[in-house]
Order: C-alpha cells, then sequence, then structure tokens
C-alpha cells in the first residue's frame, strides 16, 4: 500500500490510499476535489472510494465533486452519520472492516469530537481524523470529555511505530500550548525545536509514541500535567487540559 499526503483547503490535509496492484485508490477526508483529483490523475490510479471519519464539511467537502468525476464511488461513514455524509453508501461501525482491493482496514468508533466519528486503521497508519493531533485533539462539538478521553486511551494502546495521519497540520501551536503545561518534558522540548527548526514544512503524520511522549492529551497521568491543572481523576484532568486549550490563544 502506498499513502500521499494532500494538502487541502488552508490546513486541512486528505490522505490518498492506494492498492498497487490493483491500481485502485481510496480517499480519506477530500475536503475539497481539485488536489485529489490532480493526485490521482497524476498518479493514473482508479478512484473507487471516499473514506469519511467525520460529517465537517471541512472532511467531507469534496464527496459530490468526487463523485460526478470519477462516477459511482464507495462512500464510507459512521453508522451514526447516516445523512450526514454527502454521498454515503457504507455505514460502518466499529470493528468493521473496509476494504480497498488487498487492502483491509480496521474501524474505530471514537466518538466526542462528533458523535460519529470514526478512525481508519490500515496496517501502521491511523487515519483519524479530527480525534487526534500533532500534540493536540479535536474540541469537543457532539460529546463529553470522558468520551473523547476514553477515544484517546484506545489510540493510545495502539504500537509505539504507529503512525497518526490526522486532518490537521495544527502540530506547532499545539506544542507551544503543550509546553506552558510541561516546561519540564524533555521529549516534548526536543521535538519543539526540531519541528520549529523545519520551518512551517508539513509535520505529520507523526509517530505515536512520541504523541504519547509529549501530547498532552495522551498524559493525564504524567505528574507535570497533573499538576498544572490541579490533579484530579484522568477523566478531571484532562477535561480540564481540553478546557484550557478552548481558551488558549496563543
Ligand atoms: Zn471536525
Amino acid at each position: 500500500m502506498r499513502v500521499e499526503r494532500i494538502a487541502v483547503l488552508r490546513d486541512n490535509y486528505a490522505w490518498l490510499l492506494v492498492d498497487e496492484l490493483a491500481g485502485e485508490a481510496a480517499v480519506v477526508d477530500p475536503s475539497e476535489a481539485a488536489p485529489v483529483a490532480a493526485k490521482v490523475d497524476a498518479l493514473g490510479v482508479r478512484l473507487v472510494a471516499i473514506w469519511n471519519t467525520h460529517h465537517h464539511a471541512d472532511h467531507v467537502g469534496g464527496n459530490e465533486a468526487l463523485l460526478a468525476r470519477y462516477g459511482p464511488l464507495r462512500v464510507v461513514g459512521s453508522c451514526v452519520d447516516r445523512g450526514r455524509i454527502p454521498g454515503q453508501t457504507d455505514e460502518v461501525a466499529d470493528g468493521d472492516e473496509v476494504s480497498l482491493g488487498s487492502v483491509r482496514a480496521r474501524v474505530l468508533h471514537l466518538p466526542a469530537h462528533t458523535r460519529g466519528h470514526i478512525a481508519y486503521l490500515v496496517d501502521r497508519w491511523l487515519f483519524c481524523g479530527d480525534t487526534l493531533f500533532g500534540a493536540g485533539c479535536g474540541r469537543l462539538f457532539e460529546g463529553t470529555a470522558p468520551e473523547l478521553r476514553a477515544a484517546l486511551e484506545r489510540l493510545r494502546a495502539l504500537p509505539d511505530d504507529t503512525l497518526v495521519a490526522c486532518g490537521h497540520e495544527y502540530t506547532r501551536a499545539n506544542l507551544r500550548f503543550a509546553l506552558e503545561l510541561e516546561p519540564g518534558n524533555r521529549a516534548l522540548c526536543d521535538r519543539y525545536a526540531r519541528e520549529t527548526a523545519a520551518g512551517d514544512t508539513p509535520t505529520v503524520p507523526t509517530l505515536l509514541g512520541e504523541e504519547k511522549a509529549t501530547n498532552p492529551f495522551l498524559r493525564w497521568d504524567a505528574d507535570e500535567v497533573r499538576r498544572a491543572v490541579g490533579g484530579g481523576e484522568p477523566d478531571v484532568v484532562f477535561a480540564a487540559v481540553r478546557s484550557r486549550k478552548d481558551v488558549w490563544r496563543g
């Protein structure tokens, strides 16, 4: 399987998965059609599916134009999102398998950014939309902090070499917020220095092992994070970090 990152809109990413044996491709979260079509056509592959992580316009905005251009496509999204994903043909739930040629993806239901948010896990790749970001996580639009923490705890259990292919380029700002909470975290300082030195180059995919070591939204049990928000049970710490980020202006 080949994976291509496609920059879309201002700071979104769509992801193109290609089964090279079959010459077929699926796109995760095409916010807009033109950059996706350009990549599909440049590679000379056949687009057969759209895999959406959730219903927000900056993730499904290109669905209809891609359907118009490439004809009938499988459009996969959560069963919870019925009626909210343009052109949806396949309704999936936690644990379901989605295929592209010989490529198999496992669906993880990760509610709270939206109630129907899902991720697709393919080999080492995690296509996680707006649930987990580089050094951050999505906002709570349709769920609670405990729901999101539970979702992130499932992701935290994945292997360190998992590649986090998220839906936005927010990493550098997120790292500045993380440093306010955990200035004594050496791994975080190193990551910030490295990403700052890299200018405005893409930071994703990120490595889950580095997220576990530096992302405050996966670190509700780290002493420095706990102290920064006044301690408490994991759900309390997580909710406090999320609330603080909601009003953070950098
Ligand atoms: Zn979203």
